[in-house]
């Protein structure tokens, strides 16, 4: 009798522990010193998308078999923690759905006899936010940099200028090869100058009530000549009667000129520019820029609009983060989405609140 009540309590406690086990957030897995997997919770199966039954007994590195590059690095891990006794690491996966995940996990050796454990958690959405801290704060010193840098050079440009264009008719014919790079270069600087000095706030910067399809059209008449010149169409939807934005619309048709040009730069044998404009549910003015360009690889994605990111030969680096800049002042966001070949989505996020970050 008595000891039907003991065996009863066991099996209450290692229930408990099982729940706990199998409820836990984290991926949980046990495995033995001939490094089998005795058990995987369900968190664990989840992260490597396989099934309980069918990792019973199998190699620990079975679990990593979609990332073949990744072993050698997960081997040196549970070496050290069965020769330290424990061992922390991160680790970057891409998916078999192509999502990049970041993963911290650790293991511990013997946690009860001949079983070692390793917890895997998912951290993919805190490598997320520290990776747009690093950016804003680089963005941050980077504006600072400009508005100092920018007037310092402005004003000798302003002199290699006007001398040079004074040149032009005593240039000999074998020199104007020559003539023309210096051209084209110190109009290079210029436009990297002009892109900097965005950064460093103009003075005259004046949020109104305004409708941003119109600033849309402005800039789409803007581009039309160098959009037919790359044999690229515009197709352009703007939901009726939208609510006006609080924006800074010189700033706003920055950026709109920035992600347009950018989306006929990457379809140079032509193509077509979708824009749409429209209200979302949560209060937010949308305004899509598609392009079918060649797309941007997932792992590149998160560079763009960093400083002086570019794939260009003779791009800057700049249009995004000015871009990622302006948007931010207007307590907004961009998001991209891209598929390789296909082409790329450009989502610009604009409240409709009152409220701007001064
Ligand atoms: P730049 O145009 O001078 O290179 P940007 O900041 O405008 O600088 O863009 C940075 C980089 O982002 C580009 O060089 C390109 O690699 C990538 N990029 C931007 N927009 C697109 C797009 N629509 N499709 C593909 N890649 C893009
Ligand atoms: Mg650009």
């Amino acid at each position: 009798m008595e000891n039907t009540a003991k065996q009863n309590e066991a099996l209450a406690g290692e229930q408990k522990f099982r729940r706990i086990f199998e409820d836990s957030m984290d991926g949980l897995i046990l495995w033995n010193d001939e490094y089998q997997i005795v058990d995987i919770n369900y968190s664990g199966e989840r992260i490597f998308g396989l099934s309980k039954d069918r990792l019973f007994g199998k190699p620990l590195l079975d679990l990593f078999n979609s990332v073949e590059e990744k072993k050698q690095e997960i081997m040196n891990h549970i070496e050290q923690a069965m020769q330290i006794g424990k061992q922390c690491s991160t680790i970057v996966i891409e998916m078999i759905d192509g999502t990049v995940k970041h993963f911290d996990y650790s293991t511990k050796r013997r946690i009860v006899d001949g079983l070692n454990l390793t917890v895997i958690i998912d951290v993919t959405e805190k490598a997320k936010m520290q990776e747009q801290l690093r950016k804003s704060d680089r963005l941050n010193i980077v504006g600072e940099l400009a508005a100092g840098i920018a007037h310092e050079i402005r004003n000798p440009m302003t002199a290699l200028k006007g001398f040079i264009q004074l040149l032009k008719p005593s240039i000999k014919a074998e020199h104007s090869m020559y003539y023309d790079v210096i051209t084209s270069e110190l109009a290079r600087i210029d436009s990297i100058i002009n892109e900097f000095l965005i950064l460093a706030k103009p003075q005259e910067i004046r949020y109104q009530e305004k409708d941003v399809c119109q600033i849309m059209r402005e800039t789409v008449d803007l581009l039309s000549a160098q959009a037919v010149l790359y044999n690229v169409q515009f197709y352009t939807e703007y939901e009726d009667s939208l609510p006006f934005v609080y924006c800074e619309p010189n700033q706003l048709k920055k950026v709109f000129i920035n992600l347009i040009k950018n989306a006929i730069e990457v379809m140079p044998s032509g193509g077509q520019i979708t824009i749409m404009i429209n209200k979302t549910e949560e209060q937010n003015i949308q305004i899509c820029i598609q392009d079918e360009g060649m797309g941007i690889p997932k792992d590149k994605i998160i560079k763009l609009g960093e400083p002086f990111y570019t794939t260009k030969e003779k791009g800057t680096g700049l249009g995004l983060m000015v871009s990622y800049r302006i948007i931010e002042e207007h307590n907004g966001t961009i998001q991209v989405e891209s598929e390789e070949g296909k082409g790329t989505l450009f989502k610009i996020m604009l409240p409709l609140n009152h409220y701007i970050k001064s």
